[in-house]
């Protein structure tokens, strides 16, 4: 199948179609792995505050509480002489810090909250549940994605240890739930929860424009495929009318003789040929008429090569000029030997052009030269059947008939008629 230059392109723009589907695909991905990274870095380094300011918090101030009437508990508020507990200190910084509207939220619980806490204290939904459960020394972080008021979110929990100051006050603490904690046991997590939806973030924006950029950069190459395509293409179909027009003219001259610019030996044998193929029976009667200078070449020494050219080319006009035009074939065999087949004739018609042929010779007018007498002899034939399908035979018969002009004393035509071997 021949690759058109339509298929190119189209296949081309289907590829770049597949290839611009692909990239996006994976600059979104890509877009989306570094978002979760860069939210569970940022996620970590709150988590990491929180927790930070809870235990300096607990070791710092909660403990070494300078006065005995100062109390230190979670309901403090509207209390002069009280201050919050550590976690209760964790909790509201991590409120104030929360902005729920844009998908940022902090939320400290444990599986043991106090009493005052009861509802909010505890894991309040599936993640948290989870993570609780899947929490442990080794693996103090657990994260998951999630859609949450309809925005995708990652949501990073991490767990809370306790520490001697925390055992200290909660295994000995009147509204304590449980009482038996360790230093290392897990008191609880603290939730971060960051949108990922993040579209008009530096992140983003660094990655959509390295694919706008890489898309311009493609569909340039793209377009400067197609032109260099476009190009090569009309160049080849100029090239290659070229050829046909040499390879025309190159035709022309082989089978043109050049000095009368009628068919050649060459034409005449393919002619003759063809006529053969077909088995002549489409041609006939078939008429080979063959025409000679008579002295010719007394004519050249007389009056120089270049005169005798003249002749020729004056009295192939001449002759041609008299032939039917649909339907002969004019060649010239020879130095100044011709043939002419007639398709399609009968003996009158062939007689009357033979006559008319010799006439036309011997008009031939050389104006440079206006002594010169041209003449030639004639022998031709007619085939009306051929039983050997060889025109070789048709022109023996012409040549014996031109042989026979020639002896006749020239400036005459002799008819043959041609008869084929009987096998
Ligand atoms: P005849 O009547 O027996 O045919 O005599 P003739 O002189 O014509 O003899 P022949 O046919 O053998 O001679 C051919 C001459 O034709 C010889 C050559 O000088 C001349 N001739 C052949 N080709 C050309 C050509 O292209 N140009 C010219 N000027 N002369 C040619
Ligand atoms: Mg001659
Ligand atoms: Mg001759």
């Amino acid at each position: 199948m021949k690759i058109t230059q339509t298929h190119t392109i189209a296949f081309f723009s289907v590829l770049f179609m597949l290839m611009a589907s692909i990239s996006l695909f994976a600059v979104q991905k890509l877009q989306y792995s570094a978002s979760a990274v860069l939210a569970s870095r940022t996620a970590e380094a709150l988590a990491h505050t929180v927790n930070l300011a809870r235990t300096s918090y607990s070791a710092n101030i909660a403990s070494l509480r300078t006065h005995p009437d100062i109390t230190v508990e979670a309901l403090y508020h509207g209390k002069p002489l009280s201050i919050p507990n550590p976690t209760t200190f964790a909790i509201e910084l991590g409120e104030s810090i929360s902005n729920p509207n844009e998908g940022l939220i902090l939320h400290t619980y444990s599986q043991y909250p106090f009493k005052s806490r009861m509802l909010t204290g505890g894991p309040q939904d599936d993640f948290q549940h989870d993570a609780l459960s899947n929490l442990t020394t080794e693996t103090p972080v657990f994260e998951r994605i999630e859609e949450l008021g309809g925005m995708t979110v990652l949501r990073h929990a991490e767990a809370i240890f306790m520490e001697q100051s925390c055992v200290d006050c909660h295994n000995y603490h009147p509204g304590s739930p449980k009482k038996d904690w360790q230093v290392g046991d897990i008191r609880g997590a603290i939730d971060v929860t960051l949108p990922l939806d993040g579209g008009d973030d530096a992140l983003a924006s660094t990655v959509q424009y390295s694919y706008i950029i890489f898309m311009a950069f493609s569909v340039i190459s793209l377009l400067c495929m197609f032109i260099t395509l476009k190009r090569t293409h009309h160049l080849s179909r100029e090239l290659d009318r070229k050829v046909k027009m040499r390879t025309t003219i190159l035709n022309k001259m082989a089978y043109t003789d050049s000095l009368t610019l009628i068919a050649n030996r060459r034409s005449y044998e393919e002619f003759s040929d063809n006529i053969i193929n077909q088995k002549c029976s489409n041609s006939l009667p078939l008429a080979i008429i063959i025409y000679d200078f008579d002295h010719f070449k007394q004519i050249n020494d007389q009056y120089g090569h270049d005169v005798g050219d003249e002749c020729l080319v004056a009295t192939v006009k001449a002759v041609s000029a008299i032939l039917p035009e649909d339907n002969d074939f004019h060649a010239r065999i020879g130095g100044e030997e011709f043939a002419i087949i007639l398709k399609h004739v009968s003996n009158e018609e062939l007689e009357n052009i033979i006559q008319r042929v010799l006439e036309s010779v011997r008009q031939v007018n050389i104006p440079k030269q206006p002594d010169i007498q041209i003449t030639c002899s004639i022998g031709a034939t007619l085939a009306k059947e051929l039983n050997e399908p060889t025109i070789k035979n048709i022109v023996k018969a012409a040549d014996d008939a031109l042989y026979e002009a020639k002896s006749l004393g020239r400036d005459q035509w002799v008819n043959k008629p041609y008869t084929p071997n009987k096998k």
